[in-house]
């Protein structure tokens, strides 16, 4: 997996985040403040021209700009959130990267937004997309797949996390606050995290 596909990787993901902006504006609006689109789409467009002002070197240099930028530039929780994730992506992966030492950055990621969210599986946040991607791609590492199947069957796991959400109760964030009102929603971050997924198993298809 090579430097271009990461760059590759985010571009599609500002592509997607900016097709289904009104979407997640309105996921947010159900159980939040109905910025989450606005917030991600805003972010992206951020790394982009990070990425095209300081061109990175490598995939991990690609994660770290990304993460830096989402964490300075976006307002809602969910900016420090995937900074997190990407930031931390990007100190754990080497060089050359294969599939298994991007599960192993991917869930190391995963770690770290569980530990600057305190939040689990089953809290109703985009750890329930991230989480179950994570395990799919351990699964594929572990099966011996190839990186397009692999990322493929991470997406998949990420959308169906995604939609796990929606009989949850909220217990982190802003939607905590609705209590059992957030039930019968899908959580805005855990489908924006689909989308991120979604963006890697296209651009490496
Ligand atoms: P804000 O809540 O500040 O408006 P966004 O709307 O951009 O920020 O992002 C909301 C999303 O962030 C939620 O749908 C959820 O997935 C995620 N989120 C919020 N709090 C946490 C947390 N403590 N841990 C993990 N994810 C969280
Ligand atoms: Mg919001």
């Amino acid at each position: 997996m090579e430097t271009d596909l990461f760059l590759a990787w985010f571009e599609e993901a500002a592509r997607l985040v900016r097709e289904n902006r009104d979407r997640l504006n309105r996921l947010d609006a159900a159980i939040g403040d109905a910025d989450h689109g606005t917030n991600l789409d805003r972010g992206l467009t951020e790394v982009l021209k990070a990425l095209d002002d300081s061109p990175a070197g490598s995939p991990a240099e690609v994660l770290t700009t990304a993460g830096t930028t989402l964490i300075r530039r976006v307002g809602g929780a969910s900016g420090p959130l995937y900074g997190s994730v990407f930031r931390q992506m990007g100190k754990s992966l080497e060089t050359p990267v294969t599939l298994a030492g991007f599960a192993t950055a991917f869930e190391e990621g995963v770690v770290a937004v569980e530990r600057l969210g305190k939040a689990a599986l089953g809290d109703k946040t985009m750890v329930d997309a991230l989480a179950p991607a994570s395990r799919a791609l351990a699964l594929a590492v572990r099966d011996g797949v190839g990186v397009r199947k692999g990322l493929d069957q991470a997406a998949r796991a990420a959308v169906e996390g995604a939609k796990a959400t929606i009989p949850m109760q909220a217990r982190k964030g802003r939607a905590s606050y609705l209590g059992e009102r957030s039930i019968g929603h899908e959580d805005p971050g855990a489908a924006s995290a689909a989308l991120f997924l979604e963006a890697l198993a296209t651009v490496a298809a």
